[in-house]
């Protein structure tokens, strides 16, 4: 084929377009690339810098967990201690707390023992001993307070009669109880001094002669000396004697006078001495009231077991 000098030229200027066009497209795109890679370049960058500083924080957080665990096991170990203390406190303090039980209930004991004591030095021990006729009580014995028995529980309102003051609440008492049971008790002797027991005794021995100590001047004498003792009879009977023992007066106060602390001392078919049912002695509501509930007598017991009583006998 031919070609001919301006086509030529043409197809020269048209490549060399071509080329120029391809070129530019070339820079372009390598132009683009590059911004593109600048671009991601900074973005790397400031994704490392994120990084860094996350890693930072992670491991300032990782450093405060670690703190922290330890200021918790710090802080564990400071409780069980301060727990293991508070224990020690505690069971030092029940410790104490029972040491001060313990003084107070001593403190109370010893203070109950020293009332008990003070108790039994006040009271009488004559007043529940077993009377004999190689124990009697002594010539010079008077009852610490006697004051005079009402005029209404009298036989005889002609003479006054004495008794031991403490043992006037039972007697009333006792006396109160009759009347409101229909029952009319009256007293023929209560308190008698040694003189007068001396007195009664000699009267006894110019009417029995020597015979006179089998009866009741002798037996009870020391009871009648404490002013805790009564004679009783009726208005009816008016005297002392067995008699009395079918009165309904008797019954009852065989049935009744241990409410009040009085017990039979004599009673019938005992080992010492003559029956005497009108004689009472007043030995104490708690120790009359089991005499009577063991239908046993006075002098049946050891002196050892009546002396249990005394610390009670005016207790009502
Ligand atoms: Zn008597």
């Amino acid at each position: 084929m031919h070609i001919r000098g301006e086509e030529k030229r043409i197809i020269i200027v048209t490549a060399a377009l071509i080329v120029f066009a391809g070129v530019l497209s070339a820079g372009y795109i390598l132009w683009n690339l590059r911004e593109t890679n600048t671009l991601l370049e900074r973005d790397i960058l400031s994704l490392g810098e994120s990084l860094r500083i996350t890693k930072t924080h992670l491991e300032n957080t990782r450093r405060d967990n670690t703190d922290l665990s330890e200021l918790l096991d710090a802080t564990r170990n400071t409780n069980e201690v301060l727990s293991r203390n508070l224990e020690e406190q505690f069971s030092k303090n029940v410790a104490l707390e029972s040491k001060v039980v313990d003084i107070s209930g001593m403190v109370q004991s010893i203070s109950g023992t020293v009332g008990t004591l003070q108790k039994l030095s006040e009271t009488d021990e004559e007043l529940l001993k077993k009377y004999s006729k190689v124990y009697f009580l002594s010539e010079n014995y008077i009852p610490s307070r006697l004051i005079p028995v009402p005029d209404e529980y009298l036989l005889d309102t002609r003479l006054t009669k004495e008794m031991h003051a403490d043992v006037n609440p039972f007697l009333t008492d006792m006396m109160r109880a009759a009347d409101t049971a229909g029952i009319d008790i009256k007293i023929v002797s209560a308190y008698r001094s040694f003189d007068e027991q001396i007195s009664i005794k000699t009267g006894y021995k110019m009417l029995y002669g020597s015979g006179a100590n089998q009866f009741s001047a002798d037996q009870g004498y020391s009871e009648h000396q404490l002013g805790t003792t009564f004679d009783f009879t009726t208005p009816v009977l008016k005297i002392l004697s067995t008699q009395f023992e079918k009165d309904s007066a008797y019954v009852w106060l065989k049935d009744n006078a241990h409410r009040f602390g009085f017990v039979l001392s004599y009673p019938k078919g005992n080992a010492y001495y003559q029956y005497e049912p009108w004689h009472w002695r007043f030995v104490g509501v708690q120790l009359a009231t089991k005499l009577y509930q063991e239908k046993k007598n006075f002098y049946d017991l050891t002196q050892r077991e009546i002396d249990n009583y005394l610390i009670s006998i005016f207790d009502r």
